[in-house]
């Protein structure tokens, strides 16, 4: 197969002077955002019983119209697609190319679809990256495989995703590279964004779909706030009037940018505009990292689990033997830490355990 050179692409510089402006943040605190149309290429994505309509078209459409509005509301923010025309792009690189970019948002774009076909709205998902819920076999689970399945058509999928599991989403969660702030910053992102589209045209009815987490491999490489959001069910044919129509797209891609916007405006009132991630996290005292191994000398960079896994900090403890402890993970709570720690044990590390930091030094952690 081909590869593919990933292009990175800035559209629709819109000059529009009688935009009406939204209320900026001062900074602004996000300055680039990624906009990421799921699919494309010789990957479809989902599709409409008769075939005929295909998700990577709608991702695509929603995409422009959600640049479009950015531009217009806050042209001082720089739009990027991963991609901005009908090709594939490899799971990885998405995140990546954000990550290069050092863009402050990644919004990726996707259509749901269900196992059997339907009349009835069932309503909007978002996702960021996480562990807990895809443990269950359930619609959910699907989700989640479905999305990452385009990886075995990838070059040498197996290399590059070494220890991914497809059938598992589970086991991309210790590849994940995102820092506990980013992780807290998609979760307030994916709330936002999930209320707003839940008021949009493919609202659904009855429950909430709700914000979810699972081990999406396009999230996985994102080193700043992402979220992946499921617009509503391309076998729903409520859904499809408005997934076919330019109008339902625009109405969508509005339904995003307020969510974006509501998040922004989340930001700014926690006072937090100004700080950093890595400023916010200082703030706070003890943390919990879950240690994978210890080693009585600092371990080359040519090491093996290092190099697979680049997450990996390490702290010295010089009163121990074991000096250097190994870590993974970097959580406020135990609970928190727990539970990724649960994660690491039932796959690669089942001698993996919690430790307490504070001004990187250990400290007990109870
Ligand atoms: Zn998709």
């Amino acid at each position: 197969m081909k590869k593919l050179i990933p292009v990175l692409v800035a559209v629709f510089t819109v000059c529009n002077s009688y935009a009406i402006m939204g209320q900026p943040v001062s900074g602004p605190v996000i300055r680039k955002v990624v906009i990421d149309p799921g699919h494309g290429g010789h990957d479809p994505g989902a599709l409409s019983p008769d075939r005929k309509l295909r998700e990577k078209d709608i991702n695509l459409s929603v995409a422009r119209y959600l640049g479009q509005e950015i531009n217009k509301n806050y042209p001082e923010i720089e739009v990027l697609f991963t991609r901005d025309k009908d090709f594939a792009v490899d799971l990885d690189k998405r995140g990546t190319i954000a990550s290069e970019q050092h863009a402050d948002l990644f919004i990726s774009i996707h259509v749901n679809s269900a196992r059997k076909n339907t009349s009835v709205s069932m309503g909007p998902e978002t996702w960021v990256f996480g562990g807990d819920r895809s443990l269950r076999k359930d619609d959910s689970y699907d989700v989640v495989l479905k999305e990452n399945e385009v990886i075995r058509f990838e070059d040498n999928y197996k290399t590059k995703y070494e220890g991914f599991d497809p059938d598992n989403p589970q086991s991309m969660i210790v590849f994940n590279f995102q820092k506990d702030a980013i992780m807290r910053q998609s979760r307030i992102l994916g709330t936002c964004v999930q209320q707003s589209l839940r008021q949009g045209p493919l609202r659904g009815v009855g429950n909430d779909r709700g914000m979810k987490e699972g081990g999406f491999v396009v999230l996985a490489y994102c080193s700043m706030p992402a979220v992946l959001v499921e617009l509503g069910f391309i076998n729903s044919s409520t859904d499809r009037r408005v997934l076919s129509s330019e109008d339902g797209r625009r109405n969508l891609a509005r339904q995003l940018f307020t969510g974006f916007e509501k998040y922004m405006e989340t930001y700014a009132e926690n006072g937090k505009l100004h700080m950093t991630l890595d400023e916010e996290d200082a703030q706070t005292e003890k943390r919990y990292r879950v240690q994978v191994m210890a080693s009585m000398e600092k371990l080359p960079d040519s090491d093996g689990v290092l190099k697979t896994y680049p997450q990996i900090q390490y702290i010295v403890s010089p009163d121990q033997i074991y000096k250097y402890k190994y870590t993974m993970g970097d959580f406020i709570t135990i609970e928190e830490a727990q539970q990724y720690c649960n994660t690491l044990r039932s796959g690669l590390f089942p001698d993996a355990f919690i430790i307490a930091v504070k001004d990187g030094k250990l400290v007990p952690v109870n």
